[in-house]
């Protein structure tokens, strides 16, 4: 049996720790009182022995305030690291351990609940797993991202998310290059709706997206949706425009990097004036443009990033289980097609290289391969969804094994990744 070191605690008279045996990580509990009474499990030995449930990760909450997701408002640089899967969290958390970052764990859309088959109580609870496990103390926040209607918001807050994250894109009328006031009129009035009626006084924190449209956010409709939610009174956290250029999926920004830089620091400039943050969405891989995010805004900026996990996650894979590495690549090359009418990616398959022409240990470099990544970044709702003709999942549960059995392969493949994005942007470390 394993014990991870950082998540013993005591509560009264009670101890309790995170442990993981040949199947699976459990919460331990021994001793006495409201700990052990509130956590449900079997006794095994000394220990009470409790799943790590949602039920569970609820009295956890109550047992543990510091378990419990806040608001990021006025930190400075805070980082959405959403975790698809529910498995990146605890190797997220010992990265960033010594650098000045507020974490955003949890993070999903709600596409990605459908694509993954999870639920807001899921993600949180995987949060507060991470956290427990980690022994964070220096908080962390929840994101119910690209929310679009009144009942996905109520949701989110009613499981406890700590930011809001509307996304106004339907409201925003398709015309590139006309009056701010007739493209953005009706999302500025809809973000105005969602804010008096379920945010204004609350305890999360409100970021608008205008960034899902077709067209780039220019200055000027910036300043117009920023002026106008002042004067109605809205209080915005943070703004995410649609930044000249292409953010695609995974890879590294397209475009013009000095115009990217002129642009950017327009919108950066009524940020700071306005008094919220600029965020930067399908903020993965964006290299080449970090150092100008950080300067401009001085640090102050939210960058999301998610689905990158998903990426180490299955180069673990490659290096764990060639073969079904393999099945899977060959899966995902057969429903590309259908996998890309959600997602905007300029992947061309021919660029790949076969996977019956590679050795096994070749396999992980496709993951340097831009095509290669956008192909799997842009399957995976359909991999895990995949399923054998008697209704059993085709990879799902074997992939989560072997996650579980690699977690540590996994952590420190998120390490390198995330760590060069935390470089890039100057994030200082901190004397601890
Ligand atoms: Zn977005």
């Amino acid at each position: 049996m394993n014990i991870y070191p950082n998540s013993k605690i005591k509560h009264n008279d009670a101890e309790l720790y995170i442990a993981r045996d040949a199947t699976e990580k459990f919460l331990a509990v021994r001793g006495t009182g409201e700990a052990y009474e509130a956590l449900q499990g079997g006794t095994a030995g000394e220990i009470k022995r409790c799943p790590l449930s949602n039920r569970n990760a609820k009295a956890l909450r109550e047992l543990f305030p510091f378990t419990n997701p806040s608001r990021h408002k006025g930190r400075p640089f805070t980082l959405g690291l959403g975790d698809r899967l529910g498995t990146a969290s605890p190797g997220h958390l010992r990265l960033i351990r010594d650098a000045d970052v507020f974490p955003v764990l949890a993070q999903q859309s709600i596409r990605e609940l459908n694509l993954t088959g999870r639920t807001y109580d899921d993600v949180l609870s995987a949060a507060v797993w991470a956290v427990f496990q980690e022994g964070w103390r220096k908080g962390y926040g929840a994101d119910g991202d690209h929310l679009k209607t009144p009942e996905e918001v109520q949701m989110a807050l009613d499981c406890g998310f700590t930011m809001i994250t509307l996304d106004c894109s339907e409201h925003i009328r398709a015309v590139e290059g006309g009056a701010p006031e007739e493209i953005y009129g009706a999302a500025v009035r809809y973000a105005a709706y969602i804010y008096n009626r379920f945010l204004r006084g609350g305890e999360a924190d409100f970021e608008l997206s205008i960034d899902e449209t077709s067209f780039t956010t220019s200055p000027e409709a910036h300043r117009y949706v920023a002026a106008e939610l002042k004067k109605a009174g809205v209080e915005l956290v943070s703004l995410a425009p649609r930044f000249i250029g292409e953010f695609q999926k995974g890879i590294d920004y397209r475009g013009d990097v000095r115009e990217f830089e002129r642009e950017f620091a327009a919108h950066a400039e009524i940020a700071r004036e306005m008094g919220y943050k600029l965020s930067v969405h399908s903020g993965s891989d964006k290299f080449s443009v970090f150092p100008i995010v950080f300067e401009k805004t001085g640090g102050n900026v939210h960058l999301k990033t998610a689905g990158t996990n998903w990426l180490e996650a299955m180069r673990v894979i490659a290096q764990a289980d060639p073969s079904l590495y393999r099945q899977i690549h060959r899966y995902a090359l057969d429903v590309f097609e259908e996998a890309r009418k959600y997602y905007h990616v300029s992947a061309q398959l021919e660029r790949i290289p076969h996977v019956s022409e590679l050795k096994d240990e070749e396999l992980p470099n496709l993951f340097e391969n831009n095509d290669a990544r956008q192909l799997i970044h842009i399957t995976y709702g359909l991999i895990l969804n995949a399923k054998n003709s008697d209704n059993t999942f085709r990879f799902k549960n074997k992939l989560y094994q072997i996650w579980r059995q690699h977690e540590d392969l996994y952590g420190q493949a998120l390490a390198q990744h995330i760590g060069k994005h935390l470089d890039l942007l100057g994030v200082k470390k901190i004397d601890s």
